[in-house]
């Protein structure tokens, strides 16, 4: 991964590609892997940094979806549980099994999510993640010793998946460059090309770092772009009806005290109506999420005020301690792109949560599903795009295809377990100079060498690439992230060839965005 050849490769391409790629989110980096592996060529465009949209700020959770089970939708649970197994099992660095506890104070409530996560468990069949038990009132106050006692009947006990979404995502990106894909972050699609019949052939792009813009002609065009989709369609047709209604989720992160152990809450319903979480990740305690409708779609929504009040008040009632606004370190928001109704003519609706719409430009837009499913959505989208340009058959191979990094025991890596085999890479950095190997703030286990790796191996381009995408430092302690930042601007400009000036607009850019993350 090496931004500069990427550009190179980019540029130097006449040909038509196999496919363009709009937008570098789980979505489109799953196609990448996907045709890439086929052996499509392919080039992906992602207008800000890999995963700068909704998919550096899910939940973080590799699941089958309680919620789907509660609306009867079994197929769809069964196809999540799977891709769950299949994501454990090829990126078992990133993926681990995480307990779950779900308080019942009705009467009726332990029997109908005992059976009803049970079956869940055995819907996974042989993906399966560990055993769901009914739990005695004394044994769920021992798991949430805070909860509400008054009618208090018991609980269950179930298993999902935990994963960290923007690692994962970087690790894909590394996978689909190993399968000979060229992927480049900081490149805008502004407009899309047609062919003497109108038909989509191609995309005008600009290089945000030069601003020169470029053209990349494909013999298919997916939209990936997320909650953007619709401004993608508009560049082939101005007039086209939205497909999508987007809905915000906000989440808040407190330290480890507030939920210590290694057992997540899961609340099936909340006052209003929602399912909340509450898990531990990173040595800290993540709540969350809402869902809000929104008009306006932005790369860095602003969690709602109304938001984190709410989820303050929701995670009093389970958490050790009642956090207060003082007790946020950091708080973040994401936007769902939920499909609207499609008016039906061609929209290859599938019968997932996931949508394939192929526009009358022949402008392929998949969107919706969750970062669980990326798999199989990549294999609907990579069938369908292959169909539609005419290119020959090429099975799918994601299925048991290791994510880069993929590694059995990385555990053993102490803190450095997501980067999974390259851990010891960072180590030998550490080795060389062990200055790098200091933390970068006493709160976060970050380093310099990490810095130093992401830079030289994993494309960062900025003080805001590192701390909120390649280390989670801005997800986890939005202040300590503020007090990184100089040091890792320093870090980065030696890697970078960039100079003081260039150093001091990153500090102040970084700062800017992260007061966005400071909600107490
Ligand atoms: C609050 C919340 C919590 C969630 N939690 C979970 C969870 O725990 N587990 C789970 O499985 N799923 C979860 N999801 C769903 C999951 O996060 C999303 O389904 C997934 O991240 C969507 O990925 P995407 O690639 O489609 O979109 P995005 O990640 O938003 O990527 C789209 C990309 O397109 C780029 N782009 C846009 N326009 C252009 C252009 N013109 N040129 C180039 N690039 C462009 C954007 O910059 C963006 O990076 C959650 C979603 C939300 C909102």
């Amino acid at each position: 991964m090496n931004r500069p050849d990427m550009l190179k490769r980019a540029l130097a391409h006449k040909a038509p590609w196999a496919f363009v790629i709009v937008g570098g989110g789980a979505t489109g980096v799953g196609v990448a892997v996907d045709a890439a592996a086929r052996g499509y060529r392919v080039l992906l465009l992602e207008q800000s940094d890999f995963g700068k949209g909704t998919s550096s700020r899910s939940t973080k959770l590799v699941h089958g979806g309680v919620r789907y089970l509660e609306q009867g939708n079994i197929s769809l649970v069964m196809e999540a549980l799977k891709e769950r197994g299949l994501l454990r099992q090829n990126a078992p660095h990133l993926v681990s099994d995480l307990a779950f506890v779900v308080p019942s104070y009705a009467w009726w409530q332990a029997p109908f999510y005992g059976l009803g996560l049970k079956l869940y468990q055995t819907l996974s069949g042989k993906y399966r993640f560990g055993r769901s038990q009914l739990l005695s009132k004394k044994e769920t106050l021992q798991y949430l010793p805070n909860i509400q006692t008054e009618g208090l009947r018991g609980g269950v006990m179930y298993y999902d998946g935990q994963f960290d979404d923007s690692r994962l995502l970087i690790n894909m990106v590394a996978t689909a460059a190993e399968k000979g894909a060229t992927l480049l972050n900081y490149a805008k699609v502004t407009g899309l090309t047609r062919d003497a019949e109108g038909w989509i052939d191609g995309v005008i792009a600009q290089d945000i770092e030069s601003g020169k813009e470029f053209q990349a002609r494909a013999k298919a065009v997916i939209n990936a772009a997320g909650a953007f989709c619709d401004s993608v369609r508009r560049l082939a047709e101005p007039k086209t009806r939205p497909m999508i209604a987007p809905s915000q989720g906000a989440h808040l992160v407190f330290d480890r005290s507030f939920l210590p152990g290694d057992t997540a809450i899961m609340v099936p319903h909340t006052s209003d109506g929602r399912v909340m979480f509450a898990i531990p990740w990173h040595g800290h305690t993540l709540v969350g999420t809402t869902d809000t409708p929104i008009t306006e779609v932005s790369l860095e929504p602003v969690p709602m005020e109304k938001e984190i009040d709410f989820i303050l008040t929701t995670a009093g009632l389970y958490l050790h301690k009642k956090p207060t606004r003082a007790d946020i370190l950091s708080a973040f928001a994401g936007i769902r792109p939920l499909v609207k109704a499609g008016d039906g003519s061609n929209t290859a609706a599938l019968s997932r949560d996931h949508t394939i719409h192929i526009d009358q430009s022949g402008l392929l837009t998949i969107t919706g599903g969750k970062w669980t499913t990326y798999r199989n959505m990549a294999e609907d989208c990579v069938n369908q795009a292959a169909t539609l340009a005419h290119l020959p058959e090429k099975p799918c191979v994601t299925r048991n295809l290791h994510v880069h990094g993929h590694h059995a025991n990385a555990k053993r890596f102490g803190h450095l377990a997501v980067y999974g085999s390259d851990a010891p890479a960072i180590q030998q950095l550490i080795r060389a100079e062990a200055r790098l190997g200091e933390p970068l703030h006493p709160a976060l286990p970050y380093c310099g060498a990490e810095v130093i790796w992401a830079a030289r191996e994993e494309m960062a381009r900025s003080v805001e690439d590192v701390l909120a995408r390649r280390t989670r430092a801005l997800f986890l302690h939005a202040r300590a992230a503020i007090a990184m930042a100089p040091r890792v601007a320093e870090l980065l400009a030696k890697e970078l060839g960039r100079d003081t000036a260039w150093q001091a607009h990153q500090v102040r850019a970084f700062q800017e965005l992260a007061k966005g993350y400071c909600a107490g």
